[in-house]
Formats: structure tokens, sequence, C-alpha cells
């Protein structure tokens, strides 16, 4: 069990309806690849049953499982960070514990990796999501790959694969709110998107509110790029130098015609535009202080209350 070739990383939050029905499908495809594998799941504080389930799993199959108990909800990001910890395969597949990604399909990862792409990526092929999902996510694709040059078709599908330096590398990063796909492609060198199956939620219900997949976004553009920042110093030069266009034809229009009246809501007009672009301004300085203020506090990611792994044998 020390290197296997495969590592298996599944964040499970509340997912006690969908963990049996992982198990009989994701042991049965892992079987059947004929390669040395090992499976680790991060309970992120469950409130439900999913514990329990889990760590009755570990002792049927303690050889190839291992279970990380986090003692309260970090997040399925740093989950899956700390799987990447602990995880010691040759290459790490990240793998939802809803089966909306089918583990049959953990092959045509691995395939990719075998032919030399250090990370691969996922697009679903049918995506059974609701339609403003759909729209939302499509917009904001484009503008994130504008932005932060992360290209990723479905950002949306954590059913990915990477290799060791790429892990290694994830592992040697101290983010506290990252995006893992976005961080691993931002590593990679020879990356590559392959096409895999996508269903229904198994049971139980997404964990992600609209607000969550907003937030997400801000995360990927604050976390990974600077350019909203920059951008919004050229559109406050810009609106600068239009506004000292306007006081100078101003001036002229006093010098030149004297005292007038009027035009007091063109003035406010402008001045509210002004402000709503000043307001947003400090909305965007606000996304990263409140990143740079997570990175110094410098907290633990996440607590582990336990480990379930069989002892490693000594060399
Ligand atoms: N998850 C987690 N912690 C959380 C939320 C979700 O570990 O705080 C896990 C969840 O159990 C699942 C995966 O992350 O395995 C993706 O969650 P979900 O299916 O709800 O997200 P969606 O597919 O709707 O994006
Ligand atoms: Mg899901």
């Amino acid at each position: 069990m020390s290197t296997p070739k495969l590592t298996v990383v599944i964040p499970v939050y509340n997912e006690e309806a969908t963990l049996e029905a992982l198990f009989a499908r994701l042991y049965k495809s892992l079987d059947a690849l004929g390669q040395t594998y090992e499976i680790i799941f991060i309970n992120d504080g469950s409130r439900d049953k999913s514990a329990a389930i889990l760590s009755a799993q570990y002792h049927l199959r303690p050889e190839v499982t291992r279970v990380i108990l986090f003692n309260g909800n970090f997040g399925q990001h740093r989950a899956i960070l700390a799987g990447f910890a602990h995880a010691r395969g040759e290459c790490v597949i990240t793998l939802d514990a809803d089966l909306q990604n089918p583990p049959e399909d953990i092959t045509l990862l691995l395939a990719e990796i075998d032919k030399g792409h250090d990370y691969v990526g996922s697009i679903r092929r049918k995506r059974n999501d609701s339609w403003w999902r759909h729209v939302a996510s499509r917009a904001m694709n484009g503008l994130r790959e504008r932005i932060t040059h992360i290209h990723m078709t479905d950002q949306g599908c954590m059913m990915r694969a990477y290799s060791r330096r790429i892990i290694d590398t994830i592992n040697q990063c101290n983010e506290m709110n990252t995006f893992i796909p976005a961080l691993a492609y931002s590593f990679a060198q020879n990356p590559t998107e392959v096409v895999i199956g996508h269903e229904e939620r198994f049971a139980g219900e997404s964990k992600y509110s609209l607000y969550s997949l907003i937030r997400l976004n801000f995360d990927l553009m604050t976390g990974f790029s600077i350019v909203p920042l920059q951008l919004f110093s050229m559109l406050g030069m810009l609106v600068s130098m239009g506004s000292g266009l306007l006081v100078a034809y101003l001036m002229a229009r006093r010098l030149i015609l004297g005292p007038e009246e009027g035009g007091v809501f063109t003035l406010f007009a402008i001045a509210f535009f002004l402000l709503g672009i000043a307001l947003f301004g400090i909305g965007i300085l606000g996304e990263y202080i409140g990143r740079i203020y997570h990175e110094v506090r410098d907290r633990p990611r996440y607590l582990i209350s336990a480990i379930l792994q069989k002892e490693e044998e000594q060399a």
C-alpha cells in the first residue's frame, strides 16, 4: 500500500443516502482496473450518519480504504486538500460522493494520465442541471477565462485527475480559499480534458446555492488574478479624464457665457454614476482585502479529529 498507482479522493458532506450506492460502483470499477489503489474519504463534518457508514466501509476494506474525519464543516475544497496531503498514489483523482460523475469513467482519466498528461480536466457530456445554472455558468466561464487565463470548459465538474508532481506542488500552497482545479491547472505543463458522463444527483440535494456559486466565481477571479483591480484603475483613469474635460468645459462656459443655472440633474446623474463606480471599486478592494485577511490570520485550514487507516508496514 505504500505507493499505490492511484488515489481517489472523495469529500463527503451529509451523503448518507448515496454512500452505499457509491461504494458498490466505485470499488467494483477500481477492482476491475487491476492497478493498486487507495480511496480516501474525507468526512467534512457531516451531521447525518455519513461518518458511521464510512467507518463501517473502512472495516470492510481496510487495505484500500482510508477515512479522514474533520471535526467541523470546512468545505469541499479544504476536504480535498486534506485528501491530497494524505494521498500516496502516483496519480490522484477527485470525485464527488453524489454519483453525478460515474466512477466507471475513472479509466478515461487514467488513460490520459498514462499518455503523459499531468492534469486531466473533465467536461460533462450531458448537463442535467437546471437552466439558470446553465446560463449563469456559461457566462461566468467566459469571463473567468478572459480574466484568469485558466482554460476550463466545464468548471462545475470535480472529477479530475492530477499527477503526483501537481499534488506535491498543491501541498506546498497555503491558500485558505482556493479552487483546486484552477490551482492545479496553473501548475500543469501538459493539461488536457476528457468528456465524461453526468447524471442527476443519485440522492440527497446539492450543497451549493446560487449564493455560493457567485462566491465561488469571486474566489476564482480574485484568487487567480489581479486583473479586476487593474481594470478598475484603468476605469478610474478614464472616468477622471472624462470628468476633467467636463470641468474644463463648464469652466469655459462660465468664463464666456457668464453665470448659468440649470443642468442640476445632469450633474446629479454624473455624481451618482461616479458614486456607483466608487462603491464598486471599494467592493473589489474588499474582496482582495478579505483574502489577505484570511491569509495573514494563518489559521489551520481544517481540523482532523481522527484518521481511519491501516498502520503502514515498517520498511
Ligand atoms: N461537500 C463537502 N463539503 C461541503 C459541501 C459539499 O465535502 O461543505 C462535498 C459533497 O459531499 C459532494 C461534493 O462536495 O461530495 C460536491 O457537493 P455537491 O454535489 O453538493 O455539489 P454540486 O454537485 O451541486 O456542485
Ligand atoms: Mg454534485
